[in-house]
């Protein structure tokens, strides 16, 4: 019997793990802490939320007592999702990914330490390393170089870790993964922001001349690289997550109005990202060597599944597109 720490369970990725271990791993317990942003959603966690060793506590990771008092009470392990996690926020307001991302990691990882837990796992991401040309991959030695505040703010989230190991020698790993896609995810985000338009023949805003380049992995795939690290993965090291599936932004919006049979006329191109990455891509050697991990969805069936997914959860999208997220779709795309 385990007792995992989550943070940030009530988000796109952190949601879909809890399940995944809840699943795999039922003598497990987990208690998922998070504030409920804009982004966490505690319907997706319905199917588990009655279940008795899962425990959701609506918190912040910046609120030292309440992680402290959380871990002291026998944690092995902690997970950190919890994040403000989109690019284009962190551009409008810098600040509370600072907060969010930074403060709150050092305050995460000294309840950790005070508690001797047995593993902390990072969810970081390739954004760190900042934009590749049209040739190579992001290794882990790849140095960091941050172009934008979010990911300015996980790479420092990345150097605390680094730290608290080198220093204290804190059982930590940092995992550092591509570009997710799968159920349960924000519509701000690319992929669900162009089925949520399509199915309702809205236009697709596409930044710049959406040549720019993502490695994408389906979420599941990264629950089962994140399980592997979790309980495999030698303390102090870094692993990268990537699917070896680079793919332009805009051959996804096409691929996806394809499926839908929606028209290439909805694409519209607008403004670019100031500080936009070009391209990221992942060499995934070290975890596919060292812990047997592979991603097992090939791009086609996740993605048509995917699809599937958001037309049979209409009610699921119906509703997290209401209030803030309606504000903020508004602010920055007009009444499109
Ligand atoms: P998300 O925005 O969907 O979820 C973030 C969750 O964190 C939300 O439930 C939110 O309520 C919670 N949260 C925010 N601030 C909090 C706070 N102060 N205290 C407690 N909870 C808080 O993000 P996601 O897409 O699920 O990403 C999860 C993690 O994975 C993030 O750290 C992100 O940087 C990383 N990541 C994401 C991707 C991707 O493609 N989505 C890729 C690589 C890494």
């Amino acid at each position: 019997m385990k007792k995992i720490l989550v943070t940030g369970g009530a988000g796109f990725i952190g949601s879909n793990f809890i399940k995944y271990m809840l699943d795999k791993y039922p003598e497990y317990k987990i208690i998922n802490l998070d504030l409920l942003t804009y982004a966490g959603n505690l319907e997706n966690l319905a199917e588990v939320e009655n279940l008795p060793n899962y425990t959701f506590v609506k918190g912040d990771i910046c609120d030292g007592s309440l992680v402290n008092q959380l871990v002291s009470e026998g944690v092995n392990y902690i997970i950190n999702f919890a994040a403000e996690s989109h690019v284009d926020r962190s551009i409008e307001d810098p600040g509370i990914f600072i907060r969010t991302n930074v403060m709150g990691m050092q305050i995460l990882l000294n309840a950790a330490l005070k508690n001797k837990i047995d593993k902390f796992v990072q969810i970081s991401t390739d954004e760190v390393y900042g934009s590749l040309g049209e040739t190579g991959y992001f290794t882990e030695e790849t140095p960091l170089a941050p172009n934008s505040p979010y990911s300015a703010s996980k790479a420092g989230a990345d150097m605390l870790v680094r730290a608290y190991y080198e220093t204290f020698k804190l059982p930590v790993n940092i995992t550092r993964c591509s570009n997710n896609y799968g159920p349960y995810q924000f519509p701000e985000k690319l992929i669900p922001l162009i089925i949520a338009n399509a199915q309702e023949d809205k236009e697709i805003p596409v930044y710049g001349d959406g040549l720019n380049i993502r490695d994408w992995l389906h979420v599941k795939d990264h629950c089962r690289a994140i399980d592997a690290v979790l309980h495999r993965g030698k303390p102090g090291e870094v692993y990268n997550i990537g699917g070896n599936n680079e793919r332009k932004n805009i051959e996804i919006v096409k691929t996806i109005l394809e499926i839908l049979n929606k028209p290439e006329s909805l694409i519209k191109f607008v403004t670019d990202r100031p500080g936009h990455d070009r391209r990221y891509a992942i060499d995934a050697t070290k975890i596919k060597k060292e812990l047997e991990w592979e991603p097992s969805y090939p791009f086609e069936k996740g993605i048509k599944e995917t699809i599937k997914w958001y037309q049979e959860n209409k009610e699921w999208l119906d509703k997290v597109r209401q209030g803030e997220y309606r504000e903020y779709y508004q602010r920055v795309y007009g009444n499109r």
